[in-house]
């Protein structure tokens, strides 16, 4: 099961990288010449398909180092496009 998910987790930055399949997250452009997405070597939940695993992803990336909220994992996970939400 997959969603549309598109996000911007493997750092491409100017266009999305990422995509959901099976609710985990794959990159885009990581894939051979006849586009078959490679494995990924680590396990990104889908933040459409498991918010919470996907937070939980996020904090433990950055806690470690920089001490990130919870809330800026929260944003990561979910996209900028959620600032529209209250
Ligand atoms: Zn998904």
């Amino acid at each position: 099961m997959s969603c549309n998910y598109q996000g911007y987790e493997f750092g491409a930055g100017a266009y999305p990288d990422s995509v959901c399949i099976g609710g985990r997250l794959f990159d885009a452009d990581n894939c051979d010449d006849k586009g078959n997405l490679y494995e990924p070597t680590e396990e990104i939940p889908c933040p459409m398909c498991n918010e919470a695993g996907a937070v939980e992803y996020w904090t433990q990336q950055h806690m470690s180092s920089q001490g990130w909220p919870r809330k800026h994992a929260m944003v990561i996970a979910k996209g900028p496009s959620q600032k529209h939400s209250p």
